[in-house]
């Protein structure tokens, strides 16, 4: 019989000037970035967690330690190919992700469908079962002030016998 897990994640990053802005792999021209020990792409992050809950298998920081010198400035796509070939996931397939990016700015609408397909590539499945979804928080707390750039991920996970 098939098992299925599903998994969710979090993450949120201080929005800062001097830094890139990468999101789900794609670069995103603004005056400001995402400060952090790797390249802080917050939904990548957030569906690292994910993958890794749905396997009941730590999270982001027990696999990849932010006091590891190895990850400074980490491109956070080749951790998320890391998590897929861990022993965990061996024989586990992504049925679908849906991710949700909470930002005031700037408006991430024109970059969801790059987004949908870089992370289609890094899951090996078929861009119809990646969601992205772009929303503001109203400019209410930190994140509708600009100061950070908070992202949710849930996904479900399939193992065939
Ligand atoms: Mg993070």
């Amino acid at each position: 019989m098939d098992d299925f897990r599903t998994g969710f994640g979090w993450d949120v990053h201080e929005l800062v000037p001097n830094r890139a802005l990468t999101l789900c792999g794609v670069r995103i021209p603004f005056d400001k970035g995402l400060l952090g020990h790797s390249d802080a792409d917050a939904p990548i992050h957030a569906l690292i967690d994910a993958l890794l809950g749905a396997r009941a298998a730590g999270d982001i920081g027990s696999h990849f330690p932010d006091s590891d010198p190895k990850y400074k400035d980490a491109d956070s796509a080749s951790l998320l190919r890391d998590v897929l070939r861990l022993p965990a996931m061996t024989g586990w397939r992504v049925v679908n992700a849906d991710l949700t990016i909470v930002a005031q700015a700037p408006k991430l609408a024109p970059f969801v469908p790059s987004m949908r397909k870089t992370l289609a590539d890094l899951l090996g499945i078929e861009e119809d079962r990646v969601s992205v979804k772009a929303k503001t928080a109203e400019k209410m707390g930190s994140v509708g002030e600009g100061r950070a750039i908070e992202a949710f991920a849930g996904v479900l996970i399939r193992r065939k016998d």
